[in-house]
Parts: structure tokens; C-alpha cells; sequence
């Protein structure tokens, strides 16, 4: 997807709602769109910033300029992948307000690519379980756990106004990429799921357009993935197979930066498809069961 950098307001601070600014890291990628968006929540004496992103000076200088003359009583971040919480720390240390938010996660360097997207020096004062909540002067924000993009993922809601910060679980650019081991896809059809329960008003993605039919999105997201699932298993019904032959005939006109992405994607399917007793594996090479 190009898009052209210049048209997007890099360092600006946005007014969305009258609770919720917003401010764009300068870190566009194929994998962030047009760079994070760190959301800022309050109007009155106190702000929440939410997913702080790459700990970038200019982006820093930004928030902090966002916020003016409020205090900043919580750092918060969705999950820790290295666009979303690496300013965190600086932010803390510039401004003495506390991390609030997910949980830090430590994952074995088990494979090619299992952690370099992490953000290994992540450090909450306090971690946030589902349902708790962060009370600020007029705001209050409620954890929704919502793992599956990554097993720590959060989504942030607003009580007051109904907006829910959705990280990287629910965008409205592109679907999420579900990398295992860390990322699993039955967590994340049950957090799509959990989401379409629940009736926020408005998505805030840390990546992309704000959501304002968020039901139906995730609806669609759900569809979306029960399609790939059917096309899995069709390909599997002609014959045995190994990713890198079925991504190109899932995903035409892929992007070609993103197929180790789709590859992913592809095998956090198969991992759940085989968990489900609906395929076999032997080494690279996956086949419909029975
Ligand atoms: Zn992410």
C-alpha cells in the first residue's frame, strides 16, 4: 500500500474527540502504515498516553508538547512490540509518570525472527489484568486482555466516551499479523470475538483510520480468517503442501515485503488447524488429517 509520507501530520497533535488527541510517530513501514499513533486521554489536569511507540526524540518532544500543561499520570502500552513501547522508558524518565499497561513478556530466542520485534527492556511500574481499570481527572480507562496478536496484548477502553484503543489486535488498514509462537490465532478469533461482545463506539488503532463501525469491522475480520482457514484446507484437499508454495496462491498481489508476513499468518493457521485435529504435520510439509 504506498501512501505519500508528507500527507500525514508527523509530530502534530490531533483532536479526535474531546477526550482523545492523537499524534503520529515518524515511522512509516510496510508494517505501520504511516508510523504509530500515540493517543493522548484527558481534558483536564491529567493525561494517559497510550502506546507511546519508538523511542524517537522528536516523537517524544511531540507527546510531551501534546500534553502541555498536564501532568502525565500513566504511560500505557497495548503490548510491547518495538513500534509501540520502546519510548515508554525515556517518557517515564523525562516526565517521572508511571507504565501502566501489559505485561512484559520473555520469550525464548528459539527460532529465526521469534523475538527481534520485541521490546526486550520493557518495564511496567504496574500490570494491568483484564477488567482493571486507571482513573484519571475525568477518564477512566478499563484493560480489555485481548492476547493472540501477541499473548500480552491489551486494548484500552475509555468508560466515559465509549473509545477503545485497539494496538495492533484490530486495524482498519490491514488484519493483524499473528506471528507463533507468541502469536496464536484460536487467541485471536476469541479476542475478535470478545470485541464484537462488547459495544465501544470507536476504534483507535495504533496503526491506520479510526474504526466508527467497529462491530461490523470485526465481523468481517472473523470472516475474513474462516476464509483463509477454507482455503488452507482446499489447498490441503489437492494435496499435501509447505508454506512457501501456498502463500502465492493465497495472497495474489501481495506486497512482496510483506510475504514472510503471510507466511506467518499461513502458519499460525496450521498451527491452529492441527491443534484442532483437522491436519497433520511432518517437517515443513502440512496435510489434511484422516
Ligand atoms: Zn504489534
Amino acid at each position: 500500500m504506498e501512501f505519500d509520507p508528507s500527507k500525514y501530520p508527523t509530530g502534530l497533535c490531533e483532536q479526535m474527540e474531546p477526550l482523545v488527541a492523537r499524534v503520529l510517530a515518524g515511522n512509516p513501514s510496510p508494517y505501520t502504515y504511516t508510523g504509530t499513533q500515540t493517543y493522548v486521554v484527558g481534558d483536564k489536569s491529567d493525561r494517559a498516553v497510550i502506546d507511546p511507540g519508538p523511542a524517537l526524540d522528536s516523537h517524544i518532544d511531540a507527546i510531551i508538547a501534546a500534553v502541555g500543561e498536564a501532568q502525565i499520570s500513566a504511560i500505557m502500552c497495548t503490548h510491547t512490540h518495538r513500534d509501540h513501547s520502546p519510548a515508554a522508558a525515556p517518557l517515564a524518565a523525562r516526565t517521572g509518570a508511571p507504565i501502566i499497561g501489559c505485561a512484559p513478556l520473555v520469550l525464548a530466542d528459539d527460532g529465526p525472527r521469534s523475538d527481534e520485534s520485541f521490546d526486550k527492556f520493557y518495564a511496567p511500574d504496574r500490570v494491568l489484568t483484564d477488567g482493571e481499570t486507571v482513573t484519571g481527572d475525568g477518564w477512566t480507562i478499563e484493560a480489555v486482555a485481548t492476547p493472540g496478536h501477541t499473548s500480552n496484548h491489551l486494548c484500552l477502553s475509555v468508560q466515559e466516551s465509549g473509545a477503545m484503543f485497539t494496538g495492533d489486535h484490530v486495524m482498519a488498514w490491514s488484519t493483524s499479523v499473528i506471528v507463533p509462537p507468541d502469536g496464536n490465532m484460536a487467541d485471536y478469533m476469541a479476542s475478535l470475538q470478545k470485541l464484537y461482545e462488547r459495544d465501544d463506539k470507536v476504534y483507535y488503532p495504533a496503526h491506520g483510520k479510526k474504526v466508527t463501525n467497529p462491530r461490523q469491522l470485526v465481523r468481517g475480520m472473523m470472516g475474513h480468517r474462516k476464509q483463509r482457514e477454507r482455503q488452507i484446507l482446499k489447498l490441503l484437499e489437492t494435496s499435501p503442501a509447505e508454506i512457501v508454495d501456498m502463500v502465492p496462491q493465497m495472497y495474489k498481489g501481495l506486497d512482496p515485503r510483506l510475504t514472510g508476513a503471510a507466511g506467518q499468518s499461513v502458519r499460525a493457521h496450521l498451527i491452529d488447524l492441527k491443534s484442532r485435529g483437522l491436519i497433520t504435520q511432518s517437517g515443513d510439509v502440512w496435510t489434511m488429517a484422516g
